[in-house]
């Protein structure tokens, strides 16, 4: 039986939850507590973002950024307190729900795992295993040690798991190129190839015809 594993962002859950707590929460934290309005906060906060560049680790940690900002209270506390924008795709629920039986499903992500683990939650109880590329193993992107790892921690071979995701590059042709059956999800049906999928309900399609 092949695991199935999945991106989470763009792939299980839209990218709202997470783009507030960068987007809005962050700056407007720093608005309050610098004395700046918030367009301008954001501003100062996505350079300094940029300068730091998303190859450092750093960049995915938002307990970071409330440090190097001087931001008030808790930023464990954020996580929880946006958890009611995860939007889960109906796709990826009918999906889960018809894969759970007949496949092991885990999670790879490259989300940080205080997001991610409120992320799962919502999501539901489908999966063995759940991978944060950057609070596991201190990597920034998914890169092939990343997925190395993942078939190692479940004691698999490459062409024992599927993984499936959004990002063409690091969900994509990285999965693949360390020797996993992937599939890249467009959910805007711009980008065509053999192995592009519309949903993941498509995605599910193509599993049973394999
Ligand atoms: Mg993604």
């Amino acid at each position: 039986m092949r695991y199935i594993s999945f991106d989470m962002e763009g792939t299980l859950i839209d990218h709202g939850y997470s783009e507030h707590i960068w987007g809005t929460d962050i700056p407007r934290l720093y608005a309050e507590k610098h004395g700046v309005d918030l367009k301008d906060a954001r501003k100062l906060v996505f350079h300094e973002m940029n300068q730091l560049g998303d190859q450092r680790p750093e960049w995915y940690d938002v307990g970071y950024w409330f440090r190097r900002f001087d931001l008030p209270g808790d930023w464990l506390e954020l996580p929880e307190k946006r958890r009611s924008l995860i939007r889960v795709y109906p796709d990826a629920r009918i999906t889960l729900d018809a894969l759970a039986s007949e496949h092991p499903l885990v999670v790879s992500s490259n989300t940080i795992r205080e997001l991610l683990e409120v992320q799962v939650e919502e999501v539901g109880d489908y999966f063995t295993h759940v991978f944060s590329a950057p609070s596991d193993y201190q990597s920034v992107k998914k890169d092939q040690s990343f997925y190395r790892t993942i078939l190692e921690v479940l004691g698999i071979e490459p062409n024992e798991m599927i993984h499936v995701g959004d990002h063409y590059t690091y969900d994509y042709l990285i999965a693949q190129s360390t020797g996993i059956e992937a599939y890249h999800l467009d959910r805007t049906g711009k980008t065509r190839g053999e192995n592009t999928l519309g949903s993941l309900t498509e995605f599910m399609e193509r599993l049973k015809k394999a």
